[in-house]
This record gives structure tokens, C-alpha cells and sequence, in this order.
């Protein structure tokens, strides 16, 4: 049998044993899907506080990880991710992860998340060493594992590691990892790197910027995110860099863990159905509406928003348009956590009109699998959105995503057609509180006047194939062009 290819996926975080957002959830679950096609994929990670600890094992010996002011000797210890044989490598090293946070407190970055994160960076290149696994792939993913591409083609040079191809995947470039360029010392990379082609972005050191020019190729969480982040108004300042890598950029969409989200078997709903029986989202409904505090009227339609209520979610111009939506016989039920000013504004719009808007200020995954199940209509006005989670849980769920136009809501919602009564959901693309408002209005219009049309939306959403195995395809065939890259020739 021809050896596996060997993959070292890196991250910051992963669920379910650390997460804050998204990559959690790739990290997570993409490592399984590659291992069923036949990948020998191994993911790494630091180990944080508040993990498992004692169900890892811990490995012999010490690791030697190079720093700045000398060797930090670091214990591994490996299980393996959930329901699989992934194995998941924890770097242990207390001094930098044995704390509250995994970033900092909310809000706010540790003051010595460069030190900390050129540990992972660098100490996961070390365990390869130190476990004689010499990947063909690296896979990295956002600011924390950027370094890892630059050591592989400087500090690696003329040593094993320099053969591996390297994946930088950007899960939002919103967060690059900017230092002081004085900070270059920490790195342990000269300072001849710190010029514009490599670490220096704007008279600051930008660690997104090393890896966008130091890896094999690149790749974001969907393919319009891809293409908009080489655009001035979503490239976050790195849309010329961006531009100059765009042939070696992919867009692959992330999948959504099918199992938690199945209307069919989900354990938070009072009733379960599916594409060929709806009869139990019907259920669903009523008991949200009475949740909710609102009357069970079946003819009403529900809006369900859930998400982080910050600037990136659209929030804001819902705030400007809710005045005239709730003008409309509709109600509306918002879940979400975020800036304080979005949620006073969300408290005061839920005491005023308690009648038709409800907001909870809080997570809880239970009522967003309720939200989900028990709405009509899902809320998604997003500024920008690398993948979204949100809107393909919500098709699954023969709930029809009203969304902006934008990153990985445009790849995966279709647009409403009234003539055909094709698409999948209902979109606008003015940023404003109007074009918010006419397409909530056009989506409650067809609710009204073409109740067919909105079945047959729903059950085309709910068949769709939102499984990782689909992206752990592409991703396969990603990791063979880098390889090619590389190497110049195929694997194998
Ligand atoms: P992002 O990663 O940008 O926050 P996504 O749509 O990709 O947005 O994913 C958000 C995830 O977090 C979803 O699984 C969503 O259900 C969940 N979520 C966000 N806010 C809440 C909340 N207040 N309560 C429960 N779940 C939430």
C-alpha cells in the first residue's frame, strides 16, 4: 500500500476542548473527515486550562522549543480528537497557557501573545522532530500559526521540514496579528525580515503578512470571501497582498456538523421533522412562540436572529430599520451576546415592544437549535462574513436565510426568484437600513401572497449538502497542489 499523505494541522483552538469561534469547529471536525479519506492527519495545539488534562497521555520526555531567551522545555501530551483516531497533539508549556483565557480577556490580547504564539508556532515544528513525523502538508490557520510558514523556509532551511508544502487558511482577516516591530527579537527570525515583502506591514510587524507571502498557498472558509478580500472594503489592508496571491488562492466552504444539526434527531426541539414531513417544524414554532412570550398564531411570521452582536453581524442597521419592521405584523426573536450599546439598544426595542420583538441576551445553545427550528425566517445582515455558520443551519432547518450579500452567504444561499419561485433564501446588497427593511418586507410579502413558493424554498434548502466530507474533498485536492507545488511532482 502507497504511504498516506501526512498532514500537521495547526491551531490555536479546537473543539470541543477550546473554542472561541469558527476555527474551533474546523479544527475540530475537517482533521476527521480527511482521516476517512485515508489522510494521516494529526492536529496540534497548546494545551490551555480548563482541558482534559488528565484524560490525555502524557508523552516521555521533553521538547526543546527554540525562544527567544533560550530553550523552553515542553511536555506534549496526545489523545485524540472525539469519535475518531485523529490524534491531537497539547503542547504544554503553563507559563503562556495556563490561564483564564486563550487570547485574553474579552476585548482585550495578552501583552505577551506574540511570545506566546511563536511557541506554537515554532514548538509545533519541533514535535515533528521530536516524533519523527515529517509532514507533507503543513496546514495553518489564522495569526496564531502564521509564524509557521516562515520558519519553514528560514529556520528550516536545508533540514527535513523545508520539503513540506504549507496551507495558510484565513478564517477572518480581520484578526492578523500586528506587533511592535521592535518585537522582531521574539520571533527568533532576523531583521532582514522585517521589510515589506515579508513581516513589516505600515511600520509594524504583521504576522498575517509573512505567512500570505511565505506559504506553498493560501485559502479562506469560502470562495467569495476569497475574491472579496483582494478588494479595499474587505481586504482589512492586505487586499494588495492578497491580490498578488490570488492564483494560489482557494475558497472552500466550511462544512457544519451534521450530527449536532439535524432537525430529524435534535434533542433541543419539542418535535423533530424533515424535508418529506414538516408537520413537527409546525410544532416547533408554537413552542417558540410561546417561549418567547408572544400569541401562538401559525399565519405570523417568525424572524430568528442568533450571533455575536458586533459590528462584523449588521446588527446596527437593523437597529436603524426595526422601528419600520415592526411596524409590519411580524415577530422577532433575537439571541445574542455582544457590544453593550447593541444590547441595551435590543433590551430597551424588547420592553417597548414586547409584543413582536423579544431579545435574549445570552448563549444558549438550546434555544439557538429552537431559533433555528422554530423560525421562518433567519436574520443575517452581515457587514462581512468569511463563512457563516449560521444561514446553513437554518437551511437544514426549513428556515429561509434573509442575508446581505456577502462572503459565504453569498455561496451558500440562493437568491429568491418570485417569477420561477427558485432559490433558497432572500438577499440584498446595500449595507443600509432601507434595503434591510424592503427585503424583510419582501420576504414577509411572499409569506403572505405565495405561501408555495416558501414551501418549495425550504425543502430545496433542507436537502442541500452542507457535510465536511464534501469540503474534506477539496481540501484532499488542495493539499495535492500544494504538494505538487512544492516538490514539483505529484504525490506518490
Ligand atoms: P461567527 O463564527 O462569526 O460568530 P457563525 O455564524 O459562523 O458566526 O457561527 C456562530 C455560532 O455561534 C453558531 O453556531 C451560533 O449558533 C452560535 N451562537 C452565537 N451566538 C450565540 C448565542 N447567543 N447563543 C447560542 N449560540 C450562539
Amino acid at each position: 500500500m502507497p504511504a498516506p499523505l501526512k498532514v500537521l494541522f495547526v491551531a490555536s483552538e479546537c473543539a470541543p476542548f477550546a473554542k472561541t469561534g469558527g476555527l474551533a469547529d474546523v479544527a475540530g471536525a475537517l482533521p476527521k473527515d480527511l482521516r476517512a479519506l485515508g489522510i494521516d492527519v494529526r492536529v496540534v495545539m497548546p494545551l490551555y486550562a480548563g482541558m482534559p488534562w488528565n484524560e490525555l497521555e502524557v508523552l516521555d520526555g521533553f521538547m526543546t522549543v527554540p525562544m527567544w531567551w533560550g530553550g523552553a522545555r515542553a511536555r506534549v501530551r496526545v489523545g485524540q480528537l472525539p469519535g475518531s483516531e485523529v490524534p491531537l497533539y497539547c503542547l504544554e508549556y503553563n507559563r503562556y497557557f495556563d490561564r483564564p483565557y486563550l487570547y485574553g480577556p474579552p476585548a482585550e490580547g495578552y501583552a505577551d501573545n506574540l511570545e506566546r504564539f511563536t511557541f506554537l508556532s515554532r514548538g509545533s515544528l519541533e514535535l515533528c522532530k521530536a516524533l519523527g513525523f515529517f509532514p507533507d502538508v503543513i496546514h495553518c490557520n489564522d495569526w496564531q500559526t502564521a509564524l509557521v510558514p516562515v520558519y519553514v523556509n528560514t529556520t528550516e532551511w536545508m533540514q527535513p521540514l523545508h520539503a513540506a508544502a504549507t496551507i495558510y487558511s484565513i478564517h477572518n482577516l480581520a484578526y492578523q496579528g500586528v506587533f511592535d516591530g521592535g518585537g522582531m527579537f521574539i520571533t527568533g527570525l532576523g531583521r532582514e525580515h522585517y521589510n515589506p515583502n515579508e513581516l513589516e506591514h505600515f511600520g509594524a510587524m504583521n504576522l498575517t503578512k509573512g505567512a500570505l507571502h511565505h506559504s506553498t498557498l493560501l485559502g479562506t472558509v469560502s470562495p467569495t470571501y476569497a475574491r472579496e478580500i483582494q478588494t479595499g472594503t474587505y481586504g482589512c489592508g492586505l487586499d494588495g497582498v492578497m491580490s498578488q496571491r490570488s492564483g494560489d488562492t482557494i475558497g472552500i466552504l466550511n462544512g457544519i456538523d451534521t450530527d449536532e444539526w439535524n432537525p430529524a434527531t435534535d434533542r433541543h426541539l419539542p418535535a423533530r421533522f424533515d424535508a418529506t414531513d414538516l408537520s413537527g417544524k409546525a410544532v416547533c414554532k408554537a413552542a417558540l412562540q410561546k417561549e418567547a412570550g408572544f400569541p401562538q398564531r401559525p399565519d405570523v411570521p417568525v424572524f430568528g436572529i442568533v450571533g455575536r452582536l458586533t459590528p462584523q453581524k449588521g446588527f446596527d442597521v437593523l437597529a436603524h430599520a426595526l422601528d419600520r419592521i415592526l411596524s409590519w405584523d411580524v415577530q422577532i426573536i433575537l439571541l445574542g451576546t455582544g457590544d453593550t450599546d447593541a444590547e441595551n439598544f435590543f433590551a430597551w426595542a424588547d420592553a417597548h415592544r414586547g409584543d413582536r420583538f423579544r431579545a435574549w441576551l445570552r448563549f444558549d445553545n438550546g434555544r439557538a437549535h429552537r431559533i433555528e427550528a422554530g423560525a421562518d425566517f433567519f436574520l443575517m445582515p452581515s457587514r462581512f462574513e468569511p463563512c457563516g455558520l449560521n444561514q446553513m443551519y437554518s437551511l437544514r432547518y426549513g428556515t429561509l436565510p434573509v442575508v446581505r450579500a456577502t462572503g459565504g452567504l453569498v455561496d451558500t444561499v440562493k437568491n429568491y426568484d418570485e417569477t420561477t419561485g427558485g432559490g433558497t433564501g432572500f438577499m440584498f446588497n446595500d449595507l443600509s437600513p432601507d434595503a434591510l427593511a424592503n427585503t424583510i418586507g419582501w420576504a414577509v410579502s411572499t409569506w403572505y401572497d405565495r405561501q408555495d413558493h416558501i414551501d418549495a424554498m425550504r425543502r430545496r434548502g433542507m436537502v442541500e449538502d452542507f457535510s465536511w466530507a464534501r469540503a474534506a474533498r477539496d481540501y484532499e485536492a488542495m493539499y495535492h497542489r500544494a504538494y505538487q507545488r512544492r516538490r514539483g511532482h505529484a504525490f506518490g
